[in-house]
Order: C-alpha cells, then structure tokens, then sequence
C-alpha cells in the first residue's frame, strides 16, 4: 500500500516506538526526529546518517513533503512576504515583520479561508483544506531562517494570522503550537506565540477547557453586532454577545487577558460612536486593543483612515482606560495584505476569475 501520511504528524513517543519496529537503536529515534524537526530534512535522502535499510523502510511507510518556498517579497520597510507552495501545488503565505523590539511570522492555518470578511484577500479564495501541523511549523521554519539570515537572529514572536480561521483547524494549530514551543524544538514561550480568530464562540470555550497555553486575540473590527456582521458574516451565528461570554470564560481559566484586532476602515468603523461601543465592549472583558491600519485590496471597497483619526480614535480609547496601539501597516510597497501573493498565485482562482471575465 502506497504511504499517504506525512511522518511529521508523528509524536516523538510515536517516532520511538516507530524506530524500535523497525529493529533500529533507540538513538536512531532521535535522530530521525532531528532531521525531521531540527535539521529541515527536505528527502529521505538528506538524512545521511541514518542507515539507507531504515530510510528505505519510513519511504514505503511515511511521506515527507515539507513547503517549498515559491516566492519572496522584500518591502522596503523590512516585511518580508513568503509565498509558500504545499506539495498538492497551493500557495500558503508566511510573514517576517520586523519591528524595532521584535521579529514576529506571521503564519497561515488554512489554504485559503471560508469565513468570507469582506476586508480580506484570502476570504476570496474559499477554503481548499486545512494546512497539516506540519506544514504550519515550515513555515516558523522558513520564516525563522530569513529572520537570521537579515537579521541575524531568530523569531521572537509568532502570530497565527495568516490565511484561513486557525480555530477551524483546532487539532493542527494546537499541535503545531506544542511544536513552536517545545523544549527539543524552538522553544518559544507560548506566551509569545498568539492565535488570532475571528471569532468561533464554542472553539475559544473549547481552547480554555483544553488549557491553551498560547495567547487569544479576536478580529474584532466592529463592536456592533449589525456592522460586525456586515463586513464578517461569522457573526451571525457567533454574535458580540456568545463571544463576549466565551472571552470571559477564556480569562478566566487561563488568566490571561485577550487582545482585540481592530482594523480601522475609513468611515466604516472609525467614527466617534464607533470608538465608544468598542470602549464599552472592550471593558466588559478587560480586552486591550490593536489598532490596524488597513492594506487596502483591491477591489476590496474600503480605504484606509487618515493618520490622524487613528490616532483621535485611539486617544479617545485610552482617555477610557483601554490600553490601545496603533500598529502601522507594512510591506506597502509589496503585496502585504493577508491573501494577495495567493490570490495571484492560485491556479483555481486564476481560471475562476477567466471564467466570470
Ligand atoms: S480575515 Fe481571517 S477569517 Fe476573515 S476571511 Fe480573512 S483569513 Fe478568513
């Protein structure tokens, strides 16, 4: 029977017993695990010092088919886009955004996305399948490598924000978050890793009952069920009052507070009301605000608010008492906005788009 699986869905435990039925020492576990987690092994091949009998035995049994970089965008700012190609031949994005303080990736959770916000890049592409846990830690791998490659040292934060709704991938964003701060591996503080959603009200329960460990911040973007819904139709079915109990449960068993992403949009969600409902909302869970400019799309409709409104919007926030900051758009000068590399990359979307031409 051909091999349909990916090795790297395998638990180290998993690996060790793996090694001992297939008659190898258990030092060759570890190793096999380095090449796979640590060392970025590309083939069986690459894997030089295991012994060709055993390789031969994982090839008939396991897959290796990590993301392949496909494309690389430089921005004049220092944001550096990655089109990611999966083996079954989509685009993925990953981002290094470089600040001052830190070098954060920005990662992707899904192959395109099927909550449709009308901001959004990727919400046009529909979702094609959930990216394996594997395939979402190659991306911190790439995105890891280029951080020590311009910045001579590796990533300090990881935002799941990417393309697609992470917590409509739950089993592979967990398991790929575990990875990103396991002890063999990056070791990274789950404290610095954080999973953006837009908001799943059972999904946040279930991440609090579970015991994640890794920061929540919910796309807000509207603090008003009739506009929220307009511009993400996932709040029909998980209005701000299911998510605002689901946060409350969240801060609660974890102790740890959320973040709301707020992208402001000109004349849509940037008005003085809008500030006051977000102040109002945002106390009710003790949540601190992002303020985002927007990247416009095209096509997308919206504009972005003027420097100075962000900042009225954000002073209005804080004379309230809500910690607020305004994180300034990157990568302008390069496809940055989540969804646009893919967009004009994807084979389906492309033929979709003649077709309707
Ligand atoms: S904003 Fe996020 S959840 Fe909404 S369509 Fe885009 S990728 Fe999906």
């Amino acid at each position: 029977m051909a091999a349909d699986t990916d090795i790297r869905v395998l638990s180290r435990q998993e690996i060790e017993a793996l090694t001992a039925e297939l008659g190898e020492k258990p030092y060759r576990a570890r190793q096999l695990w380095e090449w796979i987690w640590k060392k970025g092994a590309r083939s069986w091949d690459d894997m030089s010092d295991l012994p060709k009998t055993f390789r031969s035995l994982l090839s008939e049994r396991f897959l290796l088919r990590p993301l392949a970089l496909a494309e690389e965008q430089r921005s004049s700012d220092g944001t550096v886009k990655c089109a990611f190609r999966t083996w079954d031949g989509h685009i993925v994005e990953g981002v290094l955004i470089p600040t001052p303080t830190r070098l954060t990736a920005c990662i992707s959770s899904q192959i395109g996305c099927s909550l449709t916000c009308s901001f959004c890049a990727t919400g046009r592409l529909k979702r094609i399948r959930n990216l394996e846990a594997a395939e979402i830690v190659d991306q911190v791998v790439e995105v890891d490598r280029l951080a020590r490659k311009y910045h001579d040292q590796g990533l300090t934060n990881i935002v799941y924000m990417g393309m697609g709704e992470p917590l409509l991938n739950y089993a592979n964003t967990l398991r790929s978050a575990e990875r990103i701060s396991a002890e063999d591996w990056l070791g990274m503080s789950p404290r610095r890793i954080t999973v953006s959603t837009a908001g799943i009200a059972k999904m946040i329960l279930k991440l609090a009952n579970d015991g994640a460990r890794f920061e929540l911040a919910l796309s807000l973007h509207a603090a008003n069920d009739a506009k929220r819904a307009r511009i993400m139709p996932i709040n029909e079915q998980n209005d701000l009052a299911a998510l605002k109990d689901a946060l409350r449960h969240f801060t609660r068993t974890t102790g740890r507070p959320v973040t709301f992403e707020y992208i402001l949009l000109r004349g849509f969600n940037d008005t003085l009301q809008d500030a006051q409902e977000l102040v109002r909302y945002a106390s009710d869970v003790h949540a601190k605000v992002n303020l985002i400019e927007y990247n416009p799309i095209d096509a997308g409709g919206f504009g972005r608010t003027e420097p100075r409104d962000a900042e009225a919007f954000q002073q209005h926030l804080q004379r309230k008492g809500i910690v607020a900051r305004i994180r300034r758009s990157r990568g302008r000068d390069i496809d940055a906005a989540c969804g646009q590399l893919a967009n004009k990359n994807e084979p389906a979307l492309k033929e979709g788009e003649r077709l309707l031409k």
